[in-house]
């Protein structure tokens, strides 16, 4: 039986009932071997939407066991099929796309227009560009000599296991899940406690497409649902979106079988602004590059700013006035920018972050945008952007990801010292430099520890270009035609004596 409405469903309320309590596995919604559920929670009123069902290693070994069993029959068709059926089933998530939207903002507090209809576009462009890549999963010939043929061919690794977070649950898990299926994997994903609903209906649209068994989704959490998913002998890739913490346990666990991980990290990314820039783009930059509109829930959020002593105070003032002037409120309504924060325990963090900045001395915080009059949102998790300045470089809030609504930012006079302290930091995902400067802008985006460097804009996603971040922030690349090969195949020699 099929819960949810086969034609979209613009009532998300309604549609968050349909999909509770289930997987989806091997081609069908299929309730908790326990009969488990937890609450999903709409995080702008406290009100309960739906009851997603509590996986635990019984589902896990039924979804990997369909896996396993699809993935056979998968890899022998051919690679540009394989690519063309999932680029079929990108069609239904474009006619999808509004449905999507509103599901993942009642579920997530992300703004309906400034974001969750944007990540649902993307979702769909995800797909339909790995969709046309099948085609490019070819080996190569390698000359040795005139009677020995050398031959490479990629080969899909079997069954991925994907592990994702709330803040971007349908794109994260889109550039897991499009690279592996046209690879000839098949999936198994983990959605986040917080925002299982969206995921689920993408999985069950390209399921419509897609043979039974490829692609399969759990929800639960993470050490009864997550781990178990990672250490089935069955599972031959795991890769992960997440916290620093969850990633460290996830690699540990795929050393003792030996498997490829990618790891996708945290973040606390610098933005550099030299008092040349184009002053205008660069504070709206500043606004976007934070993340403002998703309350800071972004790991490139843009929460370490330096800004050149001369336009520092303008600087400064200017982004509070433009931050003040976004509406926060109801993530539904097309007139809010700012929707709210994830969960209780992320809205306790982040308000414990800035408490313990207001009580620092010398430290100024600037509450900005006002919070929702509607006595409606009166239990929503909504916190006001904050802007810090006069902060010590120890300090928590500038060391420490805060996944939240607050940047800090600091004055300075010297390019060198400020390239010191925008590497100064465990992280590296990603760092942007605004200047009209060439020289300086091409130095720094070398001489930046980070994965992604961009100069004079803020992020722009692009699923044909590699994304992934060096030190704390994660291990290999999503996205792109490479991170297909690299992460979702394995390249086998062949060599052939003819003599
Ligand atoms: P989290 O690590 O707490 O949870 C992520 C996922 O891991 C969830 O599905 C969770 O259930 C699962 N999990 C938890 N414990 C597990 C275990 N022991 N075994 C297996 N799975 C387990 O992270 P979060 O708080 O949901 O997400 C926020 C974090 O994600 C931030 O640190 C953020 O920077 C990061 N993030 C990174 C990127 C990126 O591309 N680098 C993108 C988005 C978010």
């Amino acid at each position: 039986p099929n819960p949810a409405p086969e034609a979209p469903c613009l009532d998300p309320f309604a549609l968050a009932k349909a999909l509770s309590g289930v997987h989806f596995i091997g081609g069908r919604y299929t309730p908790a071997r326990s009969g488990r559920t937890f609450a999903v929670v709409n995080p702008a009123t406290g009100g309960t939407v739906a009851e997603a069902a509590d996986g635990d290693a019984a589902d896990v070994e039924a979804a990997v066991a369909e896996a396993a069993r699809a993935q056979k029959e998968w890899a022998k068709v051919p690679a540009r099929k394989r690519g063309a059926l999932v680029h079929k089933a990108a069609q239904l998530i474009r006619e999808h796309v509004e449905e999507l939207s509103r599901l993942v903002a009642l579920e997530t507090g992300k703004a309906l227009r400034t974001e969750s209809r944007v990540e649902a576009n993307n979702v769909a462009d995800i797909f339909e560009f790995f969709g046309g890549l099948g085609g490019e999963i070819k080996g190569e010939t390698v000359p040795f000599a005139p009677e020995v043929l050398n031959i490479t061919v990629r080969e899909p690794l079997g069954v991925v296991g994907a592990i994702i977070p709330w803040n971007i649950p349908m794109m994260l898990m889109a550039l897991k899940a499009a690279p592996a299926l046209v690879a000839g994997n098949s999936i198994v994903v983990k959605s986040a406690e917080e925002a299982p609903l969206a995921v689920l209906r993408i999985v069950e649209l390209m399921n419509r497409v897609l043979p039974a068994g490829v692609f399969n989704i759990l929800s639960g959490q993470g050490p009864e649902c997550g781990a178990p998913l990672v250490e089935h002998k069955l599972v031959k890739k795991v890769t992960f979106t997440g916290s620093v913490e969850t990633g460290k346990i996830i690699y540990r666990a795929a050393a003792e079988k030996l498997i490829p991980v990618t790891l996708e990290l945290g973040g606390k990314s610098p933005m550099i602004v030299f008092a040349d820039c184009d002053f205008e783009k660069t504070v709206q930059g500043a606004l976007t590059s934070m993340r403002f509109t998703r309350q800071g829930q972004s790991c490139t959020a843009a929460s370490r700013i330096f800004v050149e002593r001369p336009i520092y105070e303008k600087f400064v003032a200017e982004m509070a006035k433009r931050v003040d002037a976004m509406v926060m409120g109801d993530p539904l309504d097309e007139k809010t920018d700012i929707g709210t924060i994830i969960s209780p325990g992320q809205f306790e963090k982040v308000q414990g972050f800035i408490e313990e900045g207001k009580a620092t001395a010398g430290a100024e915080g600037r509450a900005c945008s006002a919070m929702p009059a509607d006595p409606a949102l009166k239990k929503g998790l909504f916190i006001q952007p904050h802007i810090f300045t006069g902060l010590d470089k120890e300090s928590r809030l500038v060391r420490e990801e805060i996944f939240g609504p607050v940047t800090v930012v600091f004055p300075f006079d010297d390019a060198e010292a400020v390239l010191e302290a925008a590497n100064d930091t465990e992280f590296g995902l990603a760092a942007s430099v605004w200047t009209n400067n060439l020289k300086i802008a091409l130095g720094f985006a070398h001489r930046i520890e980070a994965g992604l460097v961009q100069v004079n804009q803020n992020l722009v996603v692009q699923p044909n270009l590699s994304y992934g971040g060096v030190k704390a922030s994660g291990l290999g690349k999503e996205a792109s035609l490479e991170s297909m090969l690299e992460h979702f195949t394995h390249k086998k020699t062949i060599m052939v004596n003819m003599a």
